[in-house]
């Protein structure tokens, strides 16, 4: 049986070694590496499918324990899946749901059969587990579903986290047995392990043992600094298979992905371009902007004077800061829809300069433009 997702090595970048490539899915394809803008209720807010395509996103991910929750997987089933519930047809990776159950509910209790914890929003007892979790995501037809892990916290200690990967080994396993549809979605393994290099080994070992047709890192971007985030993908994107996709979860800062695709990684996600686009937060190639600002009040230039997004060519600074403090919703429309073509343009260049053998010099160009070189400079 071919896997369900597979991936195509076109080339490394010779000054960094960072890989460009094609991940293979039922539906369709993308170009790596790749961001995917988060749609957790099975839309990336404020943004239509149509919108999606138009900003070139070849793939979007969507959260396994919202929808569960709300409406319900057997809802999203009876709709043929999520593909179509949502009007979306091309790729879509949906979470395991278990680092919304870490990191939303504080009534937990993690036992070897699953998790025991109460609804976030009702408070009702709940039991995820990785029979469930894989159930759930058959139900969404999902074309890369992700095996049900613990995340545990940074920091934590070398002994919780030798039990906890030990454990996300043992739940990878159950995962494969219970998944039901291998021929049509492809479920990735997770690497945890912290910052312990000895237990990313571990992990990367365990998994990798049980065949699965890709790997994500987990556990990072987790609070640690970005330096310990850097060190931990230095030593283990090596461990995992070249001819299989690798995926950084919960990252999305534009140094964040380029320093991933330099370390190998080939698809990322991250809340942060919609969630700062809703109070008025910009991602620009001469930094962040924060467009509420009194200073922009009469600025009647565009967002970001060198993208050539929708918003950028045709609304003001001075308009959509007006728009974000009345708190009309077409502000929001037009910050997200900017944020999310700037990291997908992001990704494309970061694609570019990998054809060009130019990655290097492409990073210390834009960490210069963007001012990451700056010393105390707010960034994302
Ligand atoms: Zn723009």
């Amino acid at each position: 049986m071919t896997p369900a997702v597979t991936y195509e090595l076109i080339k490394k970048d010779k000054q960094t070694g960072a890989r460009l490539g094609i991940v293979h899915t039922p539906h369709g394809s993308f170009e790596t590496p790749a961001f995917m803008p988060v749609g957790t209720q099975a839309t990336v807010k404020t943004m239509s499918p149509e919108e999606l395509k138009e900003i070139g996103s070849g793939i979007i991910l969507s959260n396994t324990y919202h929808l569960w929750l709300r409406p319900g997987h057997d809802i999203i089933g009876e709709a043929g899946g999520l593909h179509k519930f949502m009007n979306w047809d091309r790729p879509i990776l949906t979470d395991s749901g278990g680092f919304q159950v870490f990191s939303l509910s504080d009534m937990r209790k993690i036992e070897e059969e699953g998790v025991h914890f109460r609804h976030h929003l009702d408070g009702s007892k709940l039991f995820l587990s990785p029979e469930k979790s894989m159930e759930i995501q058959n139900a969404l037809g999902s074309d890369i579903m992700m095996a049900f892990d613990e995340c545990p916290p940074y920091p934590a200690s070398h002994d919780y986290m030798k039990a906890s990967v030990e454990r996300t080994s043992r739940w990878a396993e159950r995962c494969l047995g219970a998944h039901s549809r291998p021929e049509d979605q492809g479920l990735f393994g997770i690497v945890q392990g912290g910052e312990y290099e000895d237990l990313r080994r571990q992990s990367a070992a365990d998994l990798v043992s049980l065949d699965f047709p890709g790997y994500a890192v987990g556990g990072l971007s987790v609070g640690e600094p970005k330096d310990v985030m850097n060190r931990v993908l230095e030593f283990t994107t090596p461990l995992l298979p070249e001819g299989k996709p690798r995926y950084l979860m919960g990252v999305g800062s534009p140094d964040a992905l380029i320093d991933g695709s330099i370390r190998g990684i080939d698809m990322f996600d991250c809340v942060l371009p919609t969630r700062i686009a809703r109070n008025g937060t910009l991602m620009t190639s001469q930094g962040r902007l924060v467009v509420r600002n009194a200073k922009f009040a009469r600025d009647f230039g565009p967002l970001d004077p060198n993208c050539d997004c929708h918003v950028c060519k045709n609304y003001s600074r001075a308009y959509i800061r007006h728009l974000i403090k009345a708190e009309e919703s077409f502000g929001i429309r037009l910050t997200s829809y900017h944020n999310l073509y700037f990291l997908l343009n992001l990704m494309e260049q970061v694609r570019q300069a990998i054809r060009e053998d130019r990655l290097g010099d492409f990073r210390e160009e834009f960490f210069e433009q963007y001012g990451y070189n700056k010393p105390n400079a707010k960034n994302f």
